[in-house]
C-alpha cells in the first residue's frame, strides 16, 4: 500500500516538475515543448495507474500526490529561475544581441553601428526644435525606426524607402570615409600628409555621388564642409603638386562637421592615442580650421581610443579628453568639464530611475533641456561638450544614451552619433537588434570593423 502511494506521488511530482519546467522556458521553444511532454507524460500515467488500481478514490493518495506536486513545482521554479538570472546577467556584461566576436572587433563594430544608428534617429529629429515637440511626434520617444512617420521616409532614395532601411546622414557617410582612407593608409604606409591628401579626394569624390554620398540633401551636408569641397574640387585640378594642398585654412570654420567625423582616427590607432589625437587634428584642416574645431577633434579621436583600449574608467577617460582639447583650445576644455559636472548633477537626478521614467519627471525634463540649451552641438565644442555629458551618464547603456542623444534642440543627429561612436568604442553592446539589421551599410559597416581589427 505504502509502495504504490509513492508510485503515484512520484508520478505526480514528475508532472509537476514537468509543468514547472514549461512555464519557465517559454522562451526557449525546445525546453518549452519537453516540459510539456515531460509534464503530459507524467499526468497521464498517473491518471492510468490510479483508473487501474483505485476504482475508489482514496483521498490521502490524492493528498501526497498534490503535496508532491507543489514540492517539486517550487524546486523547477526556483532552480530554473536561477538560471534564468545567470544568463540574464551573462547577456547584460557581454551582450547577447550579436554572435559573440573578438572583444576588440565587437567594440568596434559597437561604435561603428551605434554612431550610425544614432545618426539615422537624429536625422528625423533634428529640425525639430525642442523635446516636447519630439515627443509630441513620438509618444514615448523616437527609439525605433518603426517609429517613423511615413513623411520621414520620404525625399530619401526609394531603394532604402521601400525597404524600411534607415539611411544615416553626413556624419555616418564622412566617417565612413575616413574610415576607408585610414585602413587604405595603413596597408600602403602613407605619411601624415599624404594620407590627409587622399582623404580630402575622397571627400571630393563623394561629392559626385548624387544618390548616396555625403552631400545628398537628405543627408542634410554641413556648410563648411560643402564649401570647403568645392574649393578643394578647384584646388586639386590646379594645385595638387603643393604640399599640404588639402589645408583650405577655413580658420573660422568651427562647426561640428570635422568633429563628428573625428572618431575613426581612435579605432584605427587604438593603440597610439597621441597618433589618433594628432592625425585627427590635422584631417580637421581639411574642412574646418577653427581652434575649437581642432580641440574638440583631438578630444574625440584621443577619446575613442582610450575608450576601445578600455584600460581606464569613463571619467579618466574624459579627463584625458579635456586635457587634450586644451592644447587647442581652452574654451572648448572648459566647456567640456561642465559638461562633466552637468553629467554628475543628471546622476543625482536620475538616482536609480530608468531615463524613460525620468524624462517623464519636470525635474529631469528641465535639467536635460538646461544642458542641451547650452550645448546645442551645432558648434565642435558645444557637440563634444554635449558628447561627454552622455558618455559620463550612461558610458554602458547604448540604448539611454541614444534616448538622450536624440531628443536635443540642437544637432541631435551629430550627438547622437558621436555618443554613439564613443559609447559602443567603450562598451562593445550593439544598439536594438532591429535597428542594427535595418540601418544603411550594416554589410558594409562589418566590413570596416572587420578590416580595421584585421590591420590592428
Ligand atoms: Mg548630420
Amino acid at each position: 500500500m505504502v509502495k504504490r502511494h509513492i508510485l503515484i506521488g512520484l508520478t505526480f511530482c514528475m508532472a509537476g516538475g514537468g509543468l514547472s519546467a514549461s512555464d519557465r522556458t517559454q522562451k526557449t521553444p525546445s525546453s518549452f515543448t519537453a516540459g510539456k511532454a515531460f509534464g503530459a507524460l507524467g499526468f497521464a500515467g498517473a491518471a492510468a495507474y490510479y483508473v487501474y488500481s483505485h476504482p475508489v478514490v482514496q483521498w490521502d493518495t490524492v493528498g501526497l500526490g498534490m503535496l508532491g506536486t507543489a514540492a517539486v513545482s517550487y524546486l523547477g521554479y526556483k532552480l530554473l529561475n536561477r538560471q534564468k538570472e545567470v544568463e540574464k546577467r551573462l547577456i547584460a556584461e557581454k551582450p547577447g544581441r550579436e554572435p559573440v566576436l573578438p572583444a576588440y572587433q565587437q567594440k568596434i563594430m559597437s561604435a561603428l553601428f551605434s554612431s550610425a544608428i544614432g545618426d539615422a534617429l537624429g536625422r528625423v529629429t533634428e529640425f525639430i526644435k525642442s523635446p516636447e515637440a519630439q515627443f509630441e511626434r513620438y509618444p514615448g520617444g523616437l527609439t525605433s525606426f518603426d517609429k517613423f512617420h511615413p513623411g520621414d521616409w520620404q525625399g530619401i532614395p526609394r531603394e532604402f524607402r521601400q525597404k524600411r532601411i534607415a539611411p544615416y546622414t553626413d556624419d555616418t557617410a564622412m566617417a565612413l570615409l575616413v574610415a576607408q582612407v585610414l585602413i587604405d593608409s595603413q596597408r600602403n604606409n602613407w605619411d601624415r600628409d599624404s594620407t590627409m591628401g587622399h582623404m580630402a579626394e575622397a571627400f571630393i569624390k563623394d561629392l559626385d555621388n548624387a544618390d548616396y554620398g555625403w552631400a545628398a540633401g537628405y543627408r542634410a551636408p554641413g556648410n563648411a564642409c560643402l564649401a570647403a569641397a568645392h574649393v578643394l574640387q578647384g584646388k586639386k585640378a590646379a594645385e595638387k603638386s603643393r604640399a599640404r594642398w588639402w589645408d583650405v585654412k577655413a580658420l573660422s570654420a568651427g562647426g561640428c562637421g570635422s568633429v563628428m567625423r573625428a572618431f575613426p582616427f581612435g579605432l584605427v590607432f587604438s593603440e597610439d592615442p597621441q597618433k589618433a589625437k594628432l592625425w585627427a587634428v590635422e584631417h580637421s584642416k581639411i574642412t574646418h580650421g577653427a581652434p575649437s574645431a581642432l580641440a574638440a577633434c583631438a578630444a574625440m579621436a584621443l577619446g575613442t581610443a582610450e575608450a576601445l583600449r578600455g584600460e581606464k574608467d569613463p571619467r579618466s577617460i574624459v579627463n584625458l579628453m579635456i586635457e587634450a582639447a586644451k592644447e587647442y583650445d581652452t574654451v572648448t576644455a572648459q566647456k567640456m568639464s561642465k559638461a562633466l559636472s552637468y553629467a554628475s548633477q543628471a546622476q543625482d537626478i536620475l538616482g536609480r530611475t530608468s531615463v524613460r521614467e525620468a524624462f517623464l519627471t519636470k525635474e529631469f525634463f528641465d535639467f536635460h533641456k538646461k544642458v542641451f540649451n547650452e550645448f546645442q552641438g551645432w558648434s565642435g565644442q558645444d557637440a563634444i561638450a554635449a558628447t561627454v555629458y552622455v558618455f559620463a551618464l550612461f558610458p554602458k547603456d547604448i540604448d539611454s544614451a541614444l534616448y538622450v542623444s536624440v531628443h536635443t534642440p540642437g544637432d541631435s543627429d551629430s550627438i547622437a552619433a558621436m555618443s554613439g561612436a564613443l559609447i559602443g568604442a567603450y562598451s562593445g553592446i550593439m544598439p536594438d537588434n532591429k535597428m542594427v539589421q535595418s540601418i544603411e551599410g550594416a554589410s558594409y559597416m562589418r566590413e570596416i570593423a572587420q578590416r580595421i581589427s584585421d590591420i590592428r
